[in-house]
């Protein structure tokens, strides 16, 4: 992509809105434009890091098995009063009236529909154990919006949906997304740490939040200084639930058996939440099956959520500096940006084209800065922008046919010739 021809609208200015890093280098960098409080436009930048960390979230989704629906952000309010949550779920909820005075809502979250589904055509235990997932918008009518995308209203959300015959297979396929949680996580450059989770009145139930550490997280989360040093091959259920990982008020380290110095207290953003419920919802909306002696019996369900639009934020929080964004090679949105110092001198715009040919022809994602501007804009451009891997054109390149390259997580730069740059970022 050329810079020249790209719509990247970046902000010199430091939006006074903006209260913590992510939100303001997001409206710096141009990924996304507010249009009320908590609704955004996402433009092209932000688009394809989005969509980056939905395709990963897909990947490990699908190897485990699971499988990809896509469920209307409409739904009738007829069934969120079967499963009784239509009153409950209060003013979070955007309801609505069609023209034929129907009642209906903005979906805040999807177990009514899929279970509904279900229900549908789901009658016997040979079709289980099934995990049906998508990745689709939300609406909550969130009392107080902020940090951007981090708490939006309108936000998109990765929702699964687990549907098992018996409570040891229903726990088999929780610890199944828990390590897929966490591989998900770990591929996008974050380390999260599952904390175990209020599962409301209903005992005996699991949930685990995931939460990655950064100062300006909305939950206080203490956890294991174990959790630390645990490589992600180590990270399996049956080794991190042992540990002990808990959030806000309901566990105070007090009430815990770990020894005071081995237990850390941080602050942490949810990126993701799984929760086993059992019958809650697929006894009211009449999800059943018949099992091997000709029993009819309710599904055994979970319900698994990350906040796919919170993790661009939640990146950002992770990684950055003064500069700006510094994106994990995985998500990034280019991972090369090309930066012609020397834009309109015909050497270096030959070398800066062909190098630029040379590099998509590779199937390298390069954002080349073709335009004709200083250099320090162009350098504090790339670095508010954050792609991995810089490479300059100047007057050393048309001398010597070196350019220049800069790993921008370390700022380590160094000196190559033009026909080994691809090896290098390889
Ligand atoms: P929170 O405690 O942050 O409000 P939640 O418990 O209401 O989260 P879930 O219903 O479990 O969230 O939703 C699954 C995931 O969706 C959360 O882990 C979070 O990453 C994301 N999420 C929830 N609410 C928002 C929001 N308002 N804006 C952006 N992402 C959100
Ligand atoms: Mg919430």
């Amino acid at each position: 992509m050329k810079l020249s021809h790209y719509f990247l609208p970046t902000l010199k200015e430091t939006p006074a809105e903006a209260q913590i890093a992510s939100h303001r280098l997001m409206l710096r960098a141009g990924l996304v434009n507010q249009e009320t409080s908590g609704i955004y436009t996402w433009l092209p930048l932000g688009l394809k890091v989005l969509e980056n960390i939905q395709k990963i979230v897909c990947e490990e989704q699908d190897r485990i098995g699971c499988h990809k629906v896509l469920m209307p952000t409409i739904q009738p309010a007829e069934l969120w009063k079967k499963s009784g949550r239509y009153e409950a779920y209060g003013k979070e909820m955007l309801r609505i009236t069609d023209r034929h005075d129907r009642e209906m809502l903005y979906g805040p979250t999807n177990e009514e529909v899929i279970t509904d589904v279900v229900a549908q055509y789901v009658k016997s235990y040979r079709a289980l154990p099934l995990v049906l997932y998508q990745i689709q918008w939300k609406f909550r009518d969130e009392i107080r919006p902020r940090f951007g995308v981090m708490r939006g209203r309108e936000f998109l959300m990765k929702d699964g949906y687990s549907f098992d015959l018996t409570v040891e297979s229903a726990t088999e396929t929780y610890k199944k997304i828990y390590e897929a949680y966490l591989r998900t996580f770990n591929r996008m450059g974050l380390t999260a740490i599952p904390v175990r989770a209020d599962t409301g009145a209903i005992g005996g139930n699991l949930s685990h939040e995931f939460q990655i550490v950064a100062p300006t997280g909305e939950s206080t989360i203490y956890y294991d200084v174990q959790f630390d040093t645990l490589t992600p091959e180590q990270m399996t259920f049956d080794r991190a639930s042992t540990l002990y990982a808990a959030a806000d008020e309901m566990h105070k380290p007090e009430d815990c058996s770990v020894p005071v110095g081995q237990l850390k207290e941080a602050r942490g953003i949810e990126i993701g939440h799984i929760f086993y419920f059992g019958t809650k919802y697929s006894e009211p909306l009449g999800a059943k099956v018949t099992t091997q002696d000709g029993k009819t019996i309710p599904l055994e369900m979970g319900s698994y959520g990350i906040g796919v639009s919170r993790l661009v934020g939640a990146i950002i929080e992770a990684s950055h500096d003064d500069k700006g964004i510094i994106w994990p090679e995985a998500v990034a949105p280019f991972k090369i940006g090309l930066i012609n110092l020397k834009a309109g001198d015909t050497k270096a715009d030959t070398l800066a084209e062909g190098l630029y040919t040379q590099l998509r022809t590779a199937g390298i994602d390069v954002l080349y800065d073709d335009r004709d501007e200083r250099a320090g804009t162009k350098f504090a451009d790339m670095d508010l922008i954050g792609l991995p891997w810089q490479v300059v054109i100047g007057n050393k390149t048309i001398d010597t046919g070196m350019v220049e390259i800069k790993y921008r997580k370390t700022g380590d730069k160094q000196d190559v010739s033009l026909d080994k740059v691809i090896e290098l970022v390889r």
